[in-house]
């Protein structure tokens, strides 16, 4: 199987694996004060400066959360707690999206969403304009989106939603451990990551928490106070562990990844545009993820030509919301029309990428969108 899903999920690393491994096999709360306590509260320590250093920020910044969705919900429901309006864009993953939408639900014109062009890239206009509506407690918007990999730049945004007052939120998840994020250059208040798509295990995330921000912090989980309150319950020290480990290996390799990642999602692109008439590359040329392509195959339905190619692991849209046979609401809001985005397959690739994956996904791809073609006009 040529695995190209990493923004759907990666494989764990070999040095998150240990570590989780490793933390398993040993017992301890790590809340409690005897030497098994001390030991999982070790692990812990280590992963949060370990998750810490992949930001550039300080460890007590930090709460592990069961991931970027609880992260979401925690930043966005503390920051909109302040009182205000919430702003964010129309491409945001559904963890922000419906957040938001729950959270201003009771309160008519509390949320502004801001669209994008049909590059995906945020409207700064519409922006301005929702913040000088006044008033906004917070403005939400993603580093990298899922589905096209389009990338968002904060400094300039964080800078004008500060001046209006507001606190900075960004879903992170699918630019931490890929591209470079220095949290001491970057003003940005609340930062969101799930460690499963670095290479680190499924269920673990963080919230980072500028040092300093005012924030009234609403848990979603009440009881022994870990966290320091944010997330109530026992530890998932195994979980939190393999976190760490992926995220030094993520820091450690993202130069050369990069490079890597950037060359093989080019030369994919490249063999499908070449070889695959009537197609289309999603997203603003230049500003996207390394790893990511979002082709529209014109007249062939993305599920069908996913089930061409059992032996290709991509997805549809985004695999996030799968088991919903809604169209791609970020391709929509890109200006798309529903046929294209019904007919739009997402390759990711990741650390462990090969070029025999890009070849098997370039004849299967090729193969696959020809038959399905096919067989739709034959059928209209
Ligand atoms: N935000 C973005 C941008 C994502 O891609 C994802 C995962 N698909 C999430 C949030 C949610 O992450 P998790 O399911 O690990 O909580």
């Amino acid at each position: 199987l040529a695995y190209l899903d990493y923004n759907a999920t990666a494989p764990m690393r070999p040095e998150a694996e240990q570590a989780v491994l490793a933390a398993m096999r040993t017992v301890g709360n790590a809340s409690s004060t005897h030497r098994s306590g001390r030991d999982a509260a070790q692990r812990v320590d280590t992963a949060r400066r370990q998750v810490a250093e992949l930001l550039n920020c300080t460890s007590g910044e930090i709460v592990f959360t069961s991931g970027a969705t609880e992260a979401n919900n925690l930043a966005l429901r503390a920051a909109f707690s302040a009182g205000g309006a919430l702003v964010t864009s129309t491409v945001e993953h559904p963890a922000v999206l419906e957040t938001a939408k729950n959270l201003t639900s009771e309160t008519p014109g509390t949320l502004r969403l801001v669209p994008v062009n049909e590059d995906g890239l945020v409207d700064l206009d519409a922006l301005h304009d929702a913040l000088a509506g006044g008033g906004v407690a917070v403005v939400s918007l993603m580093a990298a989106n899922n589905e096209t990999g389009v990338l968002t730049a904060l400094a300039p945004i964080a800078e004008a939603a500060h001046a209006a007052g507001a606190l900075v939120h960004t879903d992170a998840t699918q630019m931490v451990g890929r591209l470079p994020i220095d949290l001491a250059e970057t003003d940005v208040d609340l930062l969101s990551l799930s460690a499963h798509k670095f290479g680190g295990p499924q269920g673990v995330g963080a919230l980072f928490v500028r040092r300093g921000v005012s924030l009234p912090y609403r848990p979603l989980i009440f009881g022994g106070g870990q966290e320091r309150g944010w997330r109530a319950g026992t530890l998932n020290v195994a979980g939190i562990a393999g976190a760490g480990a992926a995220a030094e290996a993520a820091l450690h390799g993202m130069a050369h990844e990069g490079v890597q990642v950037a060359r093989l999602r080019d030369s994919l692109e490249s063999a499908l545009v070449e070889q695959v008439t009537d197609c289309r590359i999603n997203g603003a040329p230049g500003l996207r993820l390394p790893g990511v392509t979002s082709i529209t195959f014109r007249g062939a339905p993305a599920d069908a030509v996913l089930a061409a190619m059992p032996d290709v692991a991509a997805s549809e849209g985004s695999a996030c919301a799968s088991g919903a046979p809604s169209p791609s609401h970020v391709l929509l809001g890109m200006g798309r029309s529903r046929d294209e985005a019904d007919s739009t397959v997402r390759f990711s690739l990741g650390y462990a990428s090969t070029d025999r994956d890009v070849i098997q996904a370039v004849s299967s791809t090729v193969r696959a969108v020809r038959q399905v073609r096919a067989a739709m006009s034959t059928t209209v």
